[in-house]
């Protein structure tokens, strides 16, 4: 088969997809686990290619080598990583079939799915680099989502993996935890059991954020795989209902932030993940609006 080399935004794509259908990104779940897996995954993309036993862990080798650029993306590292992928792999030719000639590499006989599968990562992170840049090489903007991916859109935008999956961030953070658990979206009454204590201190003084992640705590344990889905229900249940504020404590007190709701959810998921839901008091602070201190009443 032939590459295209001026196609990087479908081998990107490609590489894209190879590295979230590892278990990091589905809790533990290999999205990849046998050759047929392989194979579909293959005909998926349509790269017509023979796979042979030992291209299982070769594509599995293969993805932790990508994931690992993604994620530490220097344009030097870059450039020379996808060149060891792309070696010994095949013949750089020009396709003169259509009307106008394309720089081409085709792959040695015998070659099979690991091979093009690393050909084609290799092609997709040069021609980002050389067409883009190496800010095009992300990690997922969900919070509870491991995936990466490299952007390919004009803009240079795009902020999830899956977009269709991670796009909605209160979905994707249920999403895993019901494939591991079935576990339920959060009912309106256990977001409820986190929310009245919370205004019930905002009554009299600005909360820190500490004091929601622990309310939260008492309704689903931290280490439940529901958690980051349900502090992201109580907390976008506050702020769209009108009931509390998020901000800063500065020079002039209560200091509110001015980002959208999405993003103020979005960003204090992830710090407080960071910390493995521990700010110590060191990322925001919570303050009841008239409409909250009505509810606390
Ligand atoms: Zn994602």
């Amino acid at each position: 088969m032939q590459v295209a080399l001026d196609d990087y935004v479908w081998a990107a794509g490609v590489a894209t997809d190879l590295v979230n259908t590892a278990p990091e990104v589905w809790h533990g779940e290999d999205k990849l686990p046998d050759l047929d897996s392989l194979a579909a995954f293959a005909e998926l993309h349509s790269i017509p290619a023979n796979t042979r036993p030992s291209d299982l862990r070769a594509v599995h080798r293969l993805r932790a080598t990508v994931r690992d650029l993604i994620d530490h993306p220097t344009r030097d590292r870059l450039v020379t990583g996808a060149t060891a992928l792309t070696s010994s792999i095949g013949d750089v030719s020009l396709d003169a079939t259509s009307g106008r000639a394309r720089w081409t590499v085709s792959l040695r006989q015998g070659a099979t799915i690991a091979d093009a599968l690393s050909l084609i990562c290799g092609v997709g992170i040069l021609g980002v680099v050389q067409s883009l840049d190496a800010t095009r090489f992300r990690a997922c903007g969900a919070p509870t989502c491991q995936g990466v991916f490299i952007d390919t859109t004009r803009p240079g935008r795009r902020r999830y993996c899956m977009p269709g999956l991670c796009g909605n961030r209160v979905n994707v953070a249920n999403h895993r935890a019901r494939k591991a658990s079935v576990a339920p979206t959060p009912k309106l009454f256990e977001i409820e059991r986190a929310v009245a204590p919370t205004l019930d201190d905002g009554l009299d003084d600005w909360v820190l954020v500490d004091t929601l992640i622990w309310n939260a705590i008492q309704v689903i344990p931290k280490d439940s795989d529901r958690f980051a889905g349900f502090f992201a229900a109580v907390l976008d249940y506050l702020l769209r209902e009108g009931l509390m504020i998020v901000g800063d404590i500065g020079d002039t007190g209560f200091e509110p932030w001015t980002s959208s709701i999405d993003d103020t959810v979005e960003r204090i998921i992830r710090d407080c993940q960071a910390v493995d839901w521990s700010p110590r008091g060191s990322l925001c602070w919570l303050s009841n609006t008239p409409k909250g201190d009505q509810r606390a009443r």
